[in-house]
């Protein structure tokens, strides 16, 4: 075999004489040579972009306005003296740095991890057949089948090529697709004038086409040039960049606040200047939330694990966010709200209906005998159609309907092997806007042969006869759309079938070939049953407060029956395609909002629908599969591409990839938006409180001016202590269980939501005047001071173990067994927590650091019913106030 190298101009080159340098034949390799070849070429993949080197990575996480403002406070400790003070804030931010950088790495490789889980696949021709195979093992002389809305997995040089129209942007800059065919062009031409080449890296827009891969990895055209073509997602949301800059504000505010005690407490309290300094700097450092930021990242990326779990791959992390706030999804039929497992239930034709029993692809076992008009209607089933049905293991490879013919002209007897023997000399193939597929064929006996299927009402306005056992006949108008509506109220998905004579020596079909002169044979029905998950999904949906709207390119009688069937409504309203066309631009959005089925659509009328929905302040969730769904899904909040019927044009539209193709997906994926979203409220609700508690209790002593009820460095000792446990904990919790009980929050609704606002100041107060009420009472009964910090220090930790418990459940009492029991992560905090505690109070080392002293049992009594009070009072309020704060 030839050298890949020199085949450099494959393009100039007839593709019979490339097949013959590739060593390699038109029907494919075997995949014995496949795998040689493999191993002599390597891989058909690019390095990756470079992963940021740990070390980079780890000083990342300093280089934030949060931490150079603890290290100045550092800095400023160590400058006066106190060395513990500037210990324990570099060990704050330290432990800071090493909780951001493991889990931020976590979330990282498990974001990659789910990447791989949507690596593209390529069609090819294998011992014959035609497989899907990852690109990574494609190899020179594979023969590659392509199609509109794939990117072209390696370079090929085509075979055959129909309609074929490729976006060459990425490697021309040329915007507008360039036309593909087979003849060779001139020695020397420039890379955009390679007609007969598709290259690696470059999206089918239109067309079908097949073609030998005469490079691979590094050694294709894209491949020469650039290396980095998997961009790195930045770990970033529009949330989180508004969570940094609300941080940073806060900074700058507690900075400033800082600066005005600094000056009250010296120049009115009498403070020595450097006492004053570090009250404020561990005041400062105490209210800073440093931790915030790698919190909510973490949150974000354990839903899209959570997600990625239940079969949805999120392509940006945003969608996270906007999934929780859906609120109306809009759905493809097919394959989503059911099963894509077909069964040719009833044949029509002008002698009658013939029903085909058995369901599934295995045609064993159901044998019948159709009349001979039904047959030949059977038999252009079986040679208009690309898929093929593996025998024995009944595995469909191509399009299941066209899976489920083969299995019907099975059933009738027809034998696929003999009747495919009648050579296939062209095909247009199907394509949703013109919604049918046409062959021609050289039939033994009957020369050239065009057969045709497709949407029924389309091809009958090609037909002028129909087929029948006594001949040709004029055709039935009324007799024809009955049958059609009866087989689409039944649910069952309606197909026509035409043929027409062609003149000897034809060897091309095109449009107008079809267009008239075809004799119309009859009508398949498919059952297609809806999915039982997706029956409860939407069930799920509505008790969510979330529309369920179905799009879909199938007829309006079939589309609605399983509307019915599934429950999307009662009494589903549907509008066809042509309808949405005749409604004026001033009533389309109430028309679209009033309407739960869209029949016979095409993808423009998908991205007029979105916009509707949209402009009546709705957060639209949208499906898609083809290539020309790509508009609406970028238009879409949330866009959601087909992961198996997907193209790749759809996917790289989208957010979200659903593995399974399946509507419950969805649901689930909104499901987990939900607890995000809902975690990263209660990872504020509970941070800035315990913060602000601390902080008000020191203010209020400078203030007020009595000794301090705790020293600056057992502020810092407590915000270590909680940096990296309780702080971090709220990002693991499980879904609330009514999640799916509740309207779908507001879309723009910031995170400070009334309700969170009142908790923060609430909680604040509370915790800054049960501390001052422990301090003041341990000195009343004439203890040291020392010992009534070391009170305080406790009752605030134990205060805010007690509130997390409290806001673990936003919308419902924490007063149950699950919610008393906590879980994993919120038990091994608390367990650090303790431990940290105990040795705070109780080790010999600490006292002498920390300023504190062993406290008695009862002390640890006292304090540990005032947190139980604590969470009763909160428990109330929650109770009396959840009603008064509807709104989220
Ligand atoms: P959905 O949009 O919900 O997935 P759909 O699969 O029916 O629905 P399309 O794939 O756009 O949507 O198909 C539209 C119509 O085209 C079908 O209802 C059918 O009548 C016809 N059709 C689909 N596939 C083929 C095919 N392989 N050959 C011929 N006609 C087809």
């Amino acid at each position: 075999m030839t050298n890949p190298s020199d085949l450099a101009d494959a393009y100039a080159r007839p593709a019979s004489e490339v097949l013959t340098a590739l060593d390699a034949t038109a029907t494919g390799l075997s995949s014995s040579e496949a795998a040689a070849r493999l191993s002599r070429h390597g891989p058909n993949s690019l390095p990756g972009a470079k992963p940021r080197p740990a070390i980079l990575r780890l000083l990342a996480q300093f280089n934030n306005a949060l931490i150079y403002f603890m290290l100045a406070g550092a800095g400023a400790a160590a400058a006066l003296g106190h060395y513990v003070d500037a210990g324990v804030i570099l060990a704050v931010v330290i432990v800071n740095a090493i909780v951001g950088f493991l889990q931020e790495g976590k979330a990282e490789s498990a974001l990659n991890a789910i990447r791989d889980m949507i690596a593209p696949q390529a069609s090819v021709l294998r011992d014959g057949r035609r497989i899907s195979v990852g690109m990574a093992d494609l190899v020179p002389g594979d023969v590659v089948l392509i199609e509109a809305g794939d990117r072209v997995p390696a370079d090929l040089r085509l075979i055959s090529a129909r309609n074929l129209l490729v976006d060459e942007a990425i490697l021309t800059g040329e915007s507008v697709a360039s036309t593909k065919g087979v003849d060779p062009v001139a020695a020397g031409a420039a890379l955009g004038d390679r007609r007969p080449m598709a290259f690696s890296g470059t999206l089918v827009s239109a067309g079908q086409g097949s073609g030998a891969v005469t490079a691979t990895g590094t050694r294709t055209q894209i491949g020469r040039i650039s290396t980095l073509l998997h961009e790195v997602e930045p770990l970033t949301t529009p949330l989180l960049r508004q969570i940094n800059a609300f941080a940073h504000r806060f900074t700058l505010l507690a900075f400033v606040g800082a600066a005005l005690i600094f000056a009250f407490a010296v120049s009115l309290r009498g403070y020595a200047w450097d006492d004053a300094l570090m009250a404020v700097v561990a005041l400062a450092v105490g209210l800073v939330p440093e931790g915030l930021p790698a919190v909510i990242t973490i949150t974000l990326a354990i839903g899209v694990q959570r997600m990625a779990a239940r079969r949805a791959v999120i392509r940006r992390l945003p969608a996270v966010e906007t999934l929780g706030a859906t609120s109306i999804i809009c759905s493809d039929k097919t394959g989503t709200l059911t099963r894509n497992e077909m069964t040719v239930g009833r044949v029509v034709t002008a002698d009658g209906v013939s029903v085909v029993q058995g369901a599934g692809y295995d045609p064993t076992g159901h044998d019948f005998t159709p009349e001979p008009t039904a047959r030949g209607l059977l038999r252009a089933g079986l040679l208009c159609n690309d898929a093929e049905l593996n025998p024995g293991t009944w595995k469909v490879e191509g399009d299941p309907m066209e899976g489920a013919l083969i299995a019907a002209a099975m059933k009738a007897g027809l034998d696929p092997a003999t009747e495919r023997a009648a050579r296939r000399l062209d095909a247009i193939p199907f394509d949703a806007q013109h919604r049918f597929m046409a062959t021609l064929h050289d039939m033994p006996g009957q020369g050239r042969v065009m057969l045709v299927k497709g949407a029924p009402e389309r091809i009958m306005a090609m037909c002028a006869r129909q087929a029948s056992e006594a001949g040709t006949q004029v055709l039935d108008h009324t007799y024809w759309s009955d049958r059609i509506a009866e087989t689409g109220r039944e649910g069952e998905r309606v197909l026509g079938y035409a043929t027409k004579p062609m003149p000897d020596g034809t060897t091309r079909i095109d449009f107008p070939d079809v267009e008239s002169g075809l004799t119309f044979l009859g009508l398949t029905g498919f059952i297609d049953p809806p999915r039982p998950e997706a029956v409860a999904a939407i069930a799920e949906c509505h008790r969510a407060g979330i529309d369920v709207r179905m799009i879909t390119g199938d007829h309006a009688e079939t589309a609605t029956a399983i509307a019915r069937q599934l429950g999307l409504a009662p009494d589903p309203q549907v509008l066809t395609g042509k309808d949405l066309d005749a409604i004026p631009d001033s009533g389309f959005a109430d028309a679209v909002a009033r309407t739960q089925v869209f029949a016979r659509t095409s993808p423009e009328h998908k991205l007029r629908i979105v916009r509707a929905l949209q402009s009546r302040g709705n957060v639209v969730a949208m499906t898609g599969d083809g290539v020309n769904d790509a508009p609406s899904l970028k238009q879409a909040d949330v866009g959601i591409a087909m992961g198996i019927k997907g193209t790749e044009a759809a996917k790289e539209a989208a957010e979200i990839v659903l593995m399974d193709d399946n509507f419950a997906s969805i649901v689930a994926a909104v499901h987990e938006g939900r607890t995000v979203h809902d975690n990263i409220r209660k990872v504020i609700a509970w941070t800035l409180p315990t913060n602000g508690g601390e902080a008000l209790t020191v203010i209020m002593a400078i203030l007020l001016n009595f000794a301090l009820p705790m020293t600056p460095v057992q502020i810092l000792w407590v915000n270590l202590l909680l940096a990296a446990t309780l702080g971090l904990v709220l990002a693991f919790e499980p879904s609330e269980p009514g999640v799916m009980a509740r309207r779908p929050r507001k879309s723009g609704a910031g995170l400070l939501t009334p309700f969170t606002v009142w908790r923060i100041i609430l909680v604040s107060v509370i915790f800054m005047a049960i501390s001052l009420a422990v301090f003041f009472w341990t000195l009343g009964q004439g203890r040291d001071i020392e010992v009534a910090r070391t009170m305080v220090v406790n009752t605030l930790v134990v205060l805010e173990i007690f509130y997390l418990f409290n806001i673990r459940y936003l919308h419902m009492t924490s007063f149950t067994l699950t919610g008393v029991k906590g879980t994993g992560p919120v038990l091994g905090a608390i367990a650090v927590v303790v431990v940290g505690q105990l040795a705070f109070t109780y080790l010999p080392v600490m006292n002498r650091i920390f300023e504190s002293r062993p406290l008695t049992l009862l002390d640890g009594i006292v304090i540990i019913v005032i947190g139980v009070l604590s969470l009763v009072v909160l428990e109330i309020e929650k109770h009396l106030l959840r009603d008064r704060f509807r709104e989220e």
